[in-house]
């Protein structure tokens, strides 16, 4: 028989499911002996039976009863009994925090006649007719569905009337009066009287808390939060204690280190004659937790008693919620506190340190987001500057820059020294350059999943996105915010990726230590030094973590940065990059050419530009694995513009002096023109089409190899060839490769045979990985083109025209570009990977679509079994982090 409801006293912390975080530390602080007021639990297994029936289960009301003649026993008092009443409140409490999103309804059990035992038993017949009408306010408008500005109202009317501006200078008669007033309130828009007993008061409430998991407010949070709908809510019925008894009484809430930086000490707020929502409110102002040692000093001694009671025993950082009646302690909550990132990493250190914890739960303690925070710039706003605009907080950092409006001149700016921050409506491929000009990224369009946003979280780059209110006129130069201000091109701006906030003018910026450490520009000082708690967990995530963990890198430059990070290869060096810019028409020529000759001379001009590029990648990455996709462009990046060449033919034959030269290369783009170029011409099937093409890239990387080994270094390239869906296209490719690379052996004398596999970026690629493994001596999921070809959408086009529904709808509970989708995704890689180690049991496997640096993604490709996951370099020492905690997560399971 399931039971309902749990005493205080037989619950404990491990029953967060069940009792929700708030019942199931009342029972741990019950158990451990400290003063928590009597009362008992209704469980998420009721509430649930109630979401789905509509009614509570049958057993839950004798149970309720049977717990509240226990709790009456115990107090010595009935509820709601007249000459000296026991109240009680009744608080959701779900299994993870959901603050102020849930009903709370104090001081159940008073009524018409238990008003005045409880005014002759507190001798304040004030706070009697205060709780009173509190209750009714609170009952009204939570249980009763009253409208509660129609309370604040009357409220309002009476310290008018009494000419008093505070609560506190209302006496108990106004607030008789006022109960009075609200009670008739309820009448007419409930079309029901406030219930006078006091059982029906608590049955009620508990309900009323079941129905709230429902409400709007609770809903938002849980899906802007991924807490899952059907978890349902714990009620907590607890005998009142009352804060606002007096000068000897009060309320606060403390913590038993600072959330901010993590540092020990005494941190909380004390007010005095008061109860636990007027702190939260704001009304009064409150005082340092330190002044209660003036005002109290037994209460303040037991209390810091018992913060240390719970910091060792929940082994963290607590928040505590308290009350003091007439000299009292009690305490009404306790919770593991939340905490910024910084903190989050001290703590860590400092616990284990202590010996409180060990190295494994340090790492449990910390995760790859609040390190990835810790490294943006900050902006410091100490200065009390004011947004002229706010969006989407896209990519984090904070960026300072002059506006401008395309990429090129994003481009040709930032070559001139100027920082810039280019502004968009939306960003395209187009726009790649500028972006990795820019400081940052602006868009008056998208979201989180937008182009932008997800390019700009790829390289690290600040970016606000979806700024509605800013008016970009890309042909104007210029934008305008709300309140007329403009921003025109030049102008200085500053935007915050980790806040949305756009600034006009230069915001001053705080560098990341944390960066400045990882760049080898800082090293660890002192143990309270943040920098320090970092490179202890660094340190133990290396030596902890099964996975390697390399860097998705094109040029020397990034892949020094990756080494710095902590990269132990080059996981993608993708060489369509390569092939843009000056070198762009040489690609032209050799798509379109119509001779082989023609072909033949665009390729030997590329040779030894791309065999420069792999020596210097080579050369950065020496002692490591380099793996070289060869070119997978979509073509289109490639060929002039259809609609531009075509208006430019059509002129010129409108003046009658056709371009016999423009004409062909017209024809020929039509020719390759793609409706769908994500699914076209692309990867290994231009490889195939375009003869010479792949070879040149072969020759190029064997050519390097050998130059690096005779210069005494030590190469470890690995030949890469995307969108495989067929054996026989790799087996193809593979064997030219081995062929060239055998004549380059001759011409050099140096051995520069490398091993090459494949992508697994194609649901077929992934279905007949046993077959590939045959030709493939590593495979790398390419999870970016898997998520676009498994669902049958392509990124650029679906982002910005329906993932913002499919999030509020909770279709997706994350863009499947940025944490892997693991049932269907997921599946095909677990099938890839078991089918691929089948034929051959030391094929290599890692990642390198941006899943890569995904912390919940780099959880699965640990427990799937891969060799290493690949990122861009900024996101290194997240997955480093992430590999450690997901093996210690495994020991753990
Ligand atoms: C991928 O598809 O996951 C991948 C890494 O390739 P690209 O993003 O270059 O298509
Ligand atoms: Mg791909």
């Amino acid at each position: 028989m399931p039971r309902y409801v749990y005493d205080f006293a037989s619950g404990n912390k491990e029953l967060k499911d069940l009792l929700g975080g708030k019942g199931a530390n009342l029972s741990e602080m019950t158990n451990l002996g400290l003063p928590v007021p009597p009362g008992f639990t209704v469980t998420t297994e009721a509430c649930r039976a109630y979401l789905v029936s509509g009614a509570e289960p049958r057993e839950l009301h004798d149970e309720v009863m049977a717990h509240l003649e226990a709790l009456e026993k115990r107090t010595g008092r009935r509820l709601g009994q007249p000459d000296d009443p026991l109240l009680v409140s009744v608080r959701s409490g779900a299994r993870f925090s959901m603050p102020g999103m849930m009903d709370t309804i104090l001081n159940i059990g008073l009524n018409d006649s238990s008003v005045a035992g409880l005014a002759e038993r507190s001798g304040d017949e004030r706070f009697a007719w205060d709780s009173y009408r509190r209750l009714i306010q609170m009952f009204g408008t939570t249980v009763l569905g009253v409208d509660g500005g129609l309370f604040e109202a009357a409220l309002e009317e009476t310290k008018q009337e009494r000419e008093v501006t505070d609560d506190l200078d209302l006496d108990a008669e106004d607030l008789r009066a006022l109960a009075e007033t609200f009670k008739r309130l309820i009448v007419g828009h409930a079309g029901r009287p406030m219930p006078q007993d006091p059982v029906e008061q608590l049955n009620l409430a508990i309900r009323a808390v079941f129905a709230s998991w429902n409400g709007d407010r609770a809903r938002v949070y849980r899906r802007r939060e991924h807490i899952p709908d059907d978890l349902g809510t714990a009620v907590n019925v607890m005998a009142m204690v009352f804060g606002n008894l007096g000068e000897d009484s009060g309320t606060g809430v403390a913590f038993t280190r600072d959330p901010g930086t993590g540092r020990p000490g005494v941190y909380g707020d004390y007010l005095t004659d008061a109860q636990g929502e007027d702190v939260v409110a704001g009304i009064r102002n409150t005082v340092p937790l330190q002044e209660l040692e003036r005002i109290n000093p037994e209460a303040y001694e037991e209390l810091l008693g018992i913060m240390k009671t719970l910091e060792d025993h929940y082994r963290d950082l607590c928040d505590i919620e308290f009350t003091i009646e007439r000299g009292r302690l009690w305490m009404l909550q306790t919770r593991v506190g939340k905490r910024t990132a910084a903190a989050a990493f001290r703590i860590a250190t400092q616990l284990a340190e202590q010996g409180l914890i060990d190295a494994d739960e340090a790492l449990h303690r910390v995760s790859g987001a609040q390190l990835a925070q810790l490294m943006f710039p900050r902006f410091d706003t100490t200065a009390g500057v004011e947004p002229i605009a706010r969006g989407v907080n896209a990519s984090p950092g904070a960026a300072v820059g002059r506006a401008v409006f395309d990429s090129g001149t994003a481009v040709r700016r930032a070559l001139e020294g100027e920082r810039v921050i280019l502004i968009r409506h939306e960003t395209n491929p187009d726009d790649l350059e500028g972006m990795i000009a820019a400081e940052g990224v602006l868009t008056g369009r998208g979201g989180k999943t937008s182009h932008a946003a997800v390019v700009a979280r790829g390289m690290g780059k600040t970016c606000v996105c979806g700024v509605e209110t800013l008016e970009v006129d890309l042909a104007g130069r210029r934008c305008v915010a709300p309140g007329g201000v403009v921003i025109e091109e030049g102008d200085l701006i500053s935007i915050d990726g980790s806040s949305g906030a756009v600034y006009r003018g230069t915001v001053p910026v705080v560098p990341s230590a944390v960066v400045e450490y990882f760049e080898g520009r800082s090293h660890p000082h002192g143990s309270a030094d943040l920098v320090t708690a970092v490179d202890r967990i660094m340190s133990r995530a290396d030596e902890r973590r099964r996975l390697r963990v390399r860097a998705n890198a094109d040029t020397p430059e990034d892949a020094e940065r990756a080494r710095r990070f902590g990269a132990e290869g080059i996981g993608l060096c993708r060489t369509e990059h390569m092939f843009l810019g000056e070198r762009r028409p040489l690609v032209e020529r050799l798509i379109l050419a119509d001779t082989p000759q023609e072909r033949q001379a665009a390729l030997d001009a590329l040779l030894p530009l791309q065999r420069r590029d792999f020596t210097g990648i080579l050369r950065a990455m020496d002692g490591l694995p380099v793996t070289i996709r060869l070119i997978d462009p979509p073509l289109h990046e490639f060929l002039p513009d259809l609609t531009e060449l075509s208006v430019r033919v059509a002129l010129a034959e409108e003046r009658a002096r056709p371009d016999a030269e423009q004409a062909r290369l017209l024809e020929a783009v039509r020719r390759l023109h793609e409706q769908n170029p994500m699914l076209g011409l692309r990867g290994v099937r231009l490889g195939l089409v375009v003869p010479g093409l792949f070879a040149m890239q072969v020759r190029a990387i064997g050519e390097a190899v050998a130059e690096r080994r005779k210069a005494g270094g030590d190469p470890h390239a690995e030949i890469m060839i995307p969108l495989v869906g067929a054996t026989a296209e790799l087996a193809i490719v593979a064997e030219e490769s081995r062929t060239v690379l055998a004549r380059v052996a001759e011409e050099t004398g140096v051995d520069v045979r490398c091993p090459i596999g494949t992508m697994i970026e194609l649901p077929r690629a992934a279905l007949t990985a046993g077959r590939l493994a045959r030709e493939a001596r590593f495979f790398s999921f390419g999870t970016n083109d898997l998520t676009q070809t498994t669902w049958g959408f392509s990124r650029d086009d679906v982002e910005g025209a329906f993932f913002a529904p499919y999030l509020d709808k909770g279709i997706f509970q994350t863009s499947p570009f940025e944490t892997l989708d693991l049932e269907g995704v997921g599946r095909l890689i677990e099938i890839a990977v078991r089918e691929g180690r089948a034929t051959r049991p030391d094929l290599a496997l890692g990642v390198c679509g941006e899943h890569g640096g995904d912390p919940a993604s780099v959880h699965f490709f640990h427990t799937v079994g891969l060799d290493y996951v690949s990122c861009s370099p900024f996101r290194v020492p997240v997955a480093r982090l992430e590999a450690a905690r997901a093996a210690a997560a495994e020991s753990r399971r």
